[in-house]
């Protein structure tokens, strides 16, 4: 049997899931979009650099012999609900990206898991902070906060006549319930292997402009806040958090393998802010996070699990090597 090959599209974690594959011992392959395969270059991560005209060509792409695809965030930012359709075998369940990518069903999900998500609002019921959103807006630019529906009206209004939203983006703004509190994205595994949900790190993002909004004081300016994703910082929670960290990923996995079977397989994140009194979660993510290139040598969690480097993509990588020594690969694809 040729030796297997381990692809995905280069950018968000492709450095991390190409040298994971490669400390495997797995072959490696990139698919980059013309102009960004410099960067694959620099990094020797990749035996193979295929170059794309556009995203789109990732739907044509035939599967080599033995190749698996690892699905990252830019495959559905960048093609939506087609990601499906993809035909290179996909690591996990492509079912999973589909309730990621659905707003609706992706809360849905947090709270079959009986975790708490920000409320929504009409319009007219306004009646605290809350943060607006709009369809598709990527790192929650154009986003904006308001606290009563005339101030709602009136960015509305402003947004419309500026041209930066449409009248369809207006209809379908979400009005979501303020979630005051630090933000924390525990990095989960489902090893269907081992049968068990592990938490191998977490991060926060470091986003702009909203992180440099406390380097002013409050009310001398009317800025909205952006939160374009730069980087990612590390984070360890205080001990007594872990417990409760562990269970929202048990409870997650058991809701996904209620609402669409087998569920969730392989890497996901929950999307936390904590406030003083409690925890909340913005979504899920049901493939790999950029936040866990943080840790190629691994963070204190996955070290204590497993005592060696482990990164997210290695433990892909690992699980998919345990999974064919069982003979079990065709159960961690689709
Ligand atoms: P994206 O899908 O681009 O990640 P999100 O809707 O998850 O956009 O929001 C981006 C960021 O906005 C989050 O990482 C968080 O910092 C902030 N955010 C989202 N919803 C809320 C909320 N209800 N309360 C406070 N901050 C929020």
């Amino acid at each position: 049997m040729s030796k297997l090959i381990i692809s995905t599209i280069g950018s968000h974690s492709a450095l991390q899931i190409l040298y994971g594959a490669k400390q495997e011992g797995f072959n490696t392959k990139v698919y980059c979009v013309k102009g960004k395969e410099n960067l694959y270059k620099r990094y020797p991560v990749a035996q193979e650099i295929v170059t794309l005209d556009s995203y789109e060509d990732m739907l044509t792409q035939e599967p080599a012999i033995n190749e698996i695809f690892i699905p990252h965030g830019t495959l559905i930012a960048t093609l939506g609900k087609r990601a499906l359709d993809i035909q290179i075998p996909v690591f996990g369940n492509k079912e999973g990206m589909h309730w990621e990518m659905v707003r609706d069903k992706n809360h849905q999900l947090l709270q079959e898991a009986n975790i708490r998500t920000p409320k929504s609002y009409s319009s007219d019921k306004i009646d605290g902070l809350t943060i607006v959103k709009f369809p598709g807006a990527k790192g929650g630019s154009g986003y904006f906060l308001c606290s009563s529906q005339s101030e709602y009206e009136q960015q509305i209004a402003e947004l419309l006549s500026a041209g930066s939203i449409s009248e369809d983006d207006a209809k379908t703004a979400q009005i979501q319930e303020y979630i005051t509190g630090v933000t924390m994205y525990p990095h989960y595994f489902h090893s269907i292997i081992h049968g068990r949900v592990e938490m191998l790190g977490i991060d926060r993002r470091y986003e702009t402009n909203v992180d440099a909004l406390g380097r002013l004081s409050q009310n001398n300016f009317k800025i909205n806040p952006s939160y374009k994703v730069v980087g990612n910082q590390p984070l360890i929670a205080r001990e007594s958090l872990v417990p409760e960290l562990l269970d929202f990923g048990d409870r997650l996995i058991e809701a996904a393998a209620k609402l669409f079977p087998p569920g969730l397989l392989g890497p996901f994140c929950i999307e936390l802010a904590i406030t003083p009194e409690e925890i909340v979660a913005f979504e899920f993510t049901s493939r790999i996070v950029a936040g866990t290139t943080l840790y190629v040598n691994g963070s204190p969690y996955s070290r204590f699990l497993f005592d060696e480097d482990m990164s997210m993509a290695r433990r892909i990588c690992r699980e998919i090597k345990q999974a064919m020594g069982q003979r079990r690969l065709k159960e961690l694809l689709t």
